[in-house]
């Protein structure tokens, strides 16, 4: 790879796994670049309030704390990159990461690709994206203060957000498919707690109408009588979980468990030695801010020990001689 860019640690993908993992990386004095294609910060960018980050109870935007994971992450000497990667090959003990900046050649690599929505999957959903439909409180809810909002989903991210646009609209209806919500106790006692919010359970979204611009209605099912009404409402927020970013993953053929997460050990080394994967979209029983940072530590960790293996002078093999 006589042009490649060369580093140690390759990280794909800057949101919370991905930034931790440089900041220990590079304080660790490992090379560490981090490609991500979009902005520094990944899904938490466009959540309004974090609440249960550690150290910050009183909570803190998104967007602050993703400053201040690329900030730290860079002052230790990371590389963050824009760039978008489109494929990782490894050769011997090297990978090669094609990007839109470049070729880089890597020892060992993270995959902290994340996720993104999952769509409703109802008709009209397509037709009306960024006309009503949304999946993202913090950037589209101011545009529909005081309007009929419905939230569709039963998660800590649709109760958390629904919490947020309650503060645009005191006109703001969630439903969930099932009998009771998925999300944690505290903001569904939150949510349960704001008399101005309609909370409509065994419900779901069948269809989204509106006129030449506008999301104008929506079909709504009650699953436990099987009654159709049609409601007007002017916006739609989706929330109905996520899907994992796993398409260098797949191509690279890493093992991936039923939902199409990456599966990793407790080193967060995948299923190919010098690959590692954090954040959500690794296969993992619970997904917080806080939990990907801590893949991210333990990836770095784990990557460093690869790399000072690959060079022979790991600690294990030291003692050896
Ligand atoms: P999630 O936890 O997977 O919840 C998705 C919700 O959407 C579930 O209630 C699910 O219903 C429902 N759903 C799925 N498909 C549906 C469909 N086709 N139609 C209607 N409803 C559907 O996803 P999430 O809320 O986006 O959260 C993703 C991850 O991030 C989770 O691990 C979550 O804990 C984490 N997160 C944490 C925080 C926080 O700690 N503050 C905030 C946001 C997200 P069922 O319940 O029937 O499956």
């Amino acid at each position: 790879m006589a042009d490649a860019i060369r580093t140690d640690f390759a990280i794909i993908g800057g949101g919370a796994a991905g930034l931790s993992a440089a900041a220990y990386a590079a304080r660790a004095g490992l090379d560490t670049t981090v490609l991500e294609a979009m902005g520094p910060g990944g899904q938490i960018l466009v959540i309004d309030r974090i609440e249960n980050y550690p150290g910050f109870g009183e909570g803190i935007t998104g967007f602050e704390l993703a400053q201040k994971f690329e900030s730290q992450a860079s002052q230790f000497g990371a590389k963050i990159e824009y760039s978008e990667v489109s494929e990782i090959k490894k050769d011997n003990n090297l990978f090669a990461i094609t990007s839109s900046t470049g070729i880089y050649e890597a020892k060992a690599v993270l995959i902290a690709t994340g996720a993104i929505h999952r769509p409703l999957g109802v008709p009209g959903e397509k037709e009306y994206a960024g006309h009503g439909v949304s999946y993202c409180a913090t950037c589209d809810g101011p545009f529909f203060r005081g309007k009929k909002i419905l939230v569709v989903g039963g998660g800590d991210s649709a109760v958390q957000e629904a919490l947020y646009l309650s503060g645009l609209t005191d006109k703001l209806t969630i439903i969930h498919r099932r009998d009771r919500f998925r999300a944690q106790k505290k903001i569904v006692d939150s949510l349960l707690a704001k008399p101005s919010i309609s909370v409509r359970l065994s419900t779901v979204l069948k269809e989204i109408k509106g006129d030449s611009k506008h999301v104008t209605s929506v079909v709504l099912q009650n699953t436990l009588t099987g009654e159709e009404t049609e409601e007007s409402f002017d916006a739609v927020f989706g929330f109905v979980g996520i899907l994992p970013q796993t398409a260098l993953a797949t191509a690279l053929g890493l093992d991936l468990d039923k939902s199409g997460y990456i599966i990793t050990n407790q080193d967060m080394a995948t299923s190919m030695p010098g690959v590692y994967a954090g954040g959500d979209v690794r296969s993992t029983p619970f997904r917080q801010v806080a939990t990907a940072c801590s893949d991210g530590a333990i990836a770095a960790h784990k990557a460093q020990e690869y790399i000072e293996g690959l060079e022979g002078c790991s600690y294990g093999e030291y003692t050896k001689h």
